[in-house]
């Protein structure tokens, strides 16, 4: 059933899909709870989409796509103009419904909105973008040139940790390319997603371009399985990555899969040192660790950890950690109970491999909250690269601290972690940061930076196990992801030469 109406994004209706430019909720769905984190009670219900509604979701793309694709680039960028405007207005909203789903605190729920916002302002210099390259007269009476054209119908699966930013990473740039789009997110905090249609539907998209299914596993393995879906962007965990480029490339589409990490810090004993702390708690702690750039291991080398470590103490130990919506709050709360109850297992055994536990976030709680998924900042020193807790990806608010007695060793440690998201180096030499950046096995490297996520027009991606596929999200190569290259070559019958040429054309 499809329905008329306009989302709903203050009640608490059933979160539907978009198809076709309107709700849709058959009769039959099956439904998941989403929560308030910082309540721990259940928010509303999402709707989980079967194989039929996906498929009707892509019909509905599908059906969209030729008038679409003739649409000139630059109409295609007054639209996303028209969505800008709408977005700013609307940021302060977005940023609520994130809070209120995924539990960050609002400021940063704030930030999240403004970089997503960014990739649609780099998404408006698409007639730019899609500019061809030209060669005149590459054989006498001979022009060759190169075009990129959009794919068709393409899907992205998105992640809990930005619902709105890492939707955005792919739609704007996927549409304004000329493809129709469907998004499958995170059916943990879904709601965003239906006020981004809404204001894509105000801004003048036409109906079908951009379509929403909620849901799970069987909506993902539909969208993989449908054979009008051409390209498929994933972000999430690296075992959900890997699987999702192995069953996309079985059934012949383009995907680009960015998963897990496990991002270090090294600070070197000439860093500024308050700097440092400023930098590892913010990384480790904002949104409660639940970022795929958080640094969740601090590398200190030599006499770095003895100058540190007191103040890291200090502060891990101070965190305002409340409701998100408190606009003093640093860190909110865990996004879910299965979470909660991930992170804090490996705090026990982090504790049972041998490491110290210098700050213990379990057991924290916020009273009159009682019942929200509540975590303190957790501190760990004397971790080794043996220890789980080292290996894995926790994604909370868990730092580990590894001790290293140079330079060298630290870049070994870094090099043999199998995730290479994001990593950074705090130092004052020169050329201890530009030996680091050259010679670190990770795609996204901050010196004296926490937290390195590319801007807009360069792209983002990280290296080994935290991508798979060859091209970065948003940026030249999203474009390029979301283009083919069709190349003419161009002869006018004037200068056509007489008879059969059974050689390979060489320039004459
Ligand atoms: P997740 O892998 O559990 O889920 C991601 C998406 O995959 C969701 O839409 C989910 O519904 C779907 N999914 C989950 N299980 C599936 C299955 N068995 N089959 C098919 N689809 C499935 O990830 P998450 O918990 O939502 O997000 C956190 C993870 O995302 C962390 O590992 C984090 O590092 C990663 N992440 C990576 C980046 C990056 O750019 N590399 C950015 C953000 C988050």
């Amino acid at each position: 059933m499809t329905s008329n109406k306009t989302p709903p994004f203050d009640s608490k209706d059933d979160i539907a899909h978009f198809i076709g430019g309107a709700l849709h909720l058959p009769g039959n769905t099956r439904f998941g709870d989403v929560y308030n984190p910082a309540s721990g009670q259940v928010a509303r219900r999402v709707a989980l989409a079967s194989t039929s509604d996906v498929n009707e979701a892509v019909a509905s793309a599908k059906a969209a796509f030729p008038a679409w694709a003739d649409t000139p680039p630059l109409r295609r960028a007054r639209i996303l103009f028209k969505y800008l405007e709408l977005l700013n207005r609307h940021r302060d909203e977005l940023a609520a419904i994130i809070t209120a789903e995924h539990g960050k605190v609002f400021t940063d729920a704030q930030g999240e909105v403004t970089r997503g916002i960014e990739i649609v302002e780099f998404a408006t210099g698409i007639p730019e973008l899609l500019k061809g390259d030209y060669s005149e007269q590459v054989s006498t009476d001979i022009d060759n040139w190169i075009m990129r054209q959009p794919l068709g119908v393409v899907a992205g699966i998105t992640p809990f940790n930005f619902p709105v930013m890492v939707p955005m990473w792919m739609f704007p740039v996927a549409i304004a390319c000329g493809n129709t789009f469907i998004l499958k997110p995170s059916p943990t905090d879904p709601s965003a997603s239906l006020l981004m249609a809404k204001l894509l539907t105000e801004a003048g998209l036409p109906k079908g371009v951009f379509n929403v299914v909620q849901g799970d596993k069987e909506a993902v393995d539909a969208l993989i399985e449908n054979p009008d879906v051409k390209a498929i962007s994933f972000v999430g965990s690296t075992p959900i990555a890997n699987y999702i480029y192995e069953r996309g490339a079985h059934f012949g589409k383009r995907v680009q899969a960015l998963g897990g990490a496990k991002n270090h810090m090294v600070v070197m004993p000439d860093a500024d040192i308050d700097k440092a702390v400023d930098a590892l708690v913010g990384a480790a702690y904002g949104s409660a660790g639940e970022r795929c750039m958080a640094i969740s291991v601090a590398v200190l080398v030599g006499d770095a950890a003895e100058k540190i470590m007191p103040k890291l103490i200090e502060r891990a130990r101070t965190l305002k950690i409340k409701n998100g919506m408190q606009l003093d709050a640093e860190m909110g709360p865990i996004v879910t109970r299965a979470a909660l109850d991930r992170i804090t297992g490996y705090i026990d055994k982090g504790v049972a491999a041998g490491a110290k536990l210098l700050v213990d976030g379990r057991n924290f709680s916020v009273p009159g909250s009682e019942k929200g998924f509540w975590l303190g900042g957790t501190l760990f020193d004397g971790v080794t690269p043996d220890m789980q807790i080292y290996l894995e990806e926790i994604f909370g608010p868990v730092l580990s601290c590894v001790r290293v007695a140079n330079f060298a060793e630290a870049l070994d440690l870094v090099n043999a972690h199998e995730f290479g998201n994001g990593v950074a180096c705090f130092t004052s030499d020169g050329n201890i940061a530009r030996e680091f950046a050259r010679r670190v096995q990770v795609g996204m490297v901050g010196i004296n930076v926490p937290i390195p996520v590319p801007m807009a027009w360069h792209g983002f991606g990280g290296w080994k196990r935290s991508l798979f596929g060859d091209m970065n999200a948003y940026g030249k190569e999203g474009v390029r992801f979301y283009t083919k290259q069709k190349s003419v070559m161009q002869r006018w019958p004037e200068s056509i030469a007489k008879g059969a040429e059974f050689v390979m054309p060489t320039s004459k």
